[in-house]
């Protein structure tokens, strides 16, 4: 593990890198798929040629998940709870200037789950990335989501040039290139273990020791999931698991919803959250991923890239046993 200093941010950040175990994606196709056929009804796994992703229904803002292919975790809930940290802003480009490679890679298309920067809208707000950065363009399509005046769920799409989180994220970065990716198609739950979580316990018994990590998109095609959007900032202290989810809103969300994040074999001593998917809609709806309510209509495609390497960046001193859900 290499550890350096960003000294582009405004604060100086602390990067902590860490290569990843990869397996094939026809060994982890092997590993997921006694996983999921345990938790859904009609489960296909396949190897296969990533589709435009530029496309319907998905939308992103790049065509493919391959190239170069890095995970980062940006500070974590210790930023959120008990009490926000609201000097925790990020800039995404400053971040991807310090942990390319020298032969700085051309192009970054960068999706997941964080917080949304807080002084754009001047409230707390949920940040479904999916940005294409390179030396001259920006293709900027993520979208923000926060809890309206009336307890709805609002969803904008235009942020135009700005690249800035806050707080937390989970973002996986690859050159956007056609690449073989892992194809999940699952229906109709019957298990307990939401769509990730099923994959990502099996990465972790199977990998144990050997930290793996997948990123991409899923689409949640048919039913209704109960996702979450953060109120804005609490100011009473956040001290326990029941305030929390008192805290967050929760809704049913209607499919289609495009989601976006990563997941990874283990937490290690890198403090990673296992798992973090946002969605957003074009029909004006968009949080943070739980588990569909709808066992029996459910039904989910993924595409998934394994990444090469991990960027842990700005790793909170203090962990929060709650909160990663
Ligand atoms: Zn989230």
């Amino acid at each position: 593990m290499a550890s350096s200093m960003c000294p582009l941010s405004s604060e100086s950040l602390k990067i902590s890198q860490r290569q990843l175990f990869v397996p094939s994606l026809q060994e982890i196709k092997n590993v997921v798929s006694p996983a999921l056929a345990e938790n859904f009804s009609e489960v296909f796994v396949e190897v296969v040629d990533c589709p435009d992703l530029t496309q319907q229904p998905f939308t992103l803002a790049a065509a493919g998940l391959g190239g170069v292919k890095k995970i980062l975790e940006v500070g974590g809930p210790s930023f959120l709870l008990p009490i926000p940290q609201r000097h925790k802003i990020y800039e995404l480009k400053s971040i991807l200037d310090c942990i390319n490679d020298k032969k700085m890679e051309k192009r970054a298309f960068v999706v997941g789950a964080g917080a949304g920067p807080w002084p754009r809208l001047s409230k707390n707000c949920e940040m479904m990335m999916n940005v294409v950065v390179s030396a001259k363009d920006l293709k900027n399509e993520t979208r923000l989501s926060w809890v309206g005046r009336n307890e709805e769920c609002i969803l904008e799409e235009s942020l135009g040039n700005d690249t800035r989180f806050a707080l937390l994220a989970n973002l996986y970065v690859s050159e956007g290139t056609p690449e073989k990716v892992l194809k999940v198609h699952a229906k109709k739950r019957t298990g307990k273990l939401d769509f990730i979580a099923t994959m990502q316990k099996a990465l972790q018994a199977h990998y144990k020791d050997k930290l793996v990590g997948l990123g991409g998109t899923f689409l949640f095609k048919q039913g209704k999931v109960r996702q979450h959007v953060m109120r804005d900032f609490s100011t009473a202290p956040l001290t326990t698991e029941n305030a929390l989810n008192n805290w967050l809103k929760f809704y049913e969300m209607s499919a289609p919803l495009v989601a976006v994040g990563t997941f990874v074999s283990a937490q290690t001593d890198l403090d990673l959250r296992v798992q973090h998917f946002h969605s957003f809609s074009h029909h004006g709806e968009g949080g943070h991923y739980h588990i569909d309510t709808t066992p029996d209509i459910a039904e989910y495609l993924g595409y998934f890239g394994v990444a090469e390497s991990l960027y842990r960046i700005d790793q909170p001193a203090v962990c929060v046993d709650f909160g990663k859900d």
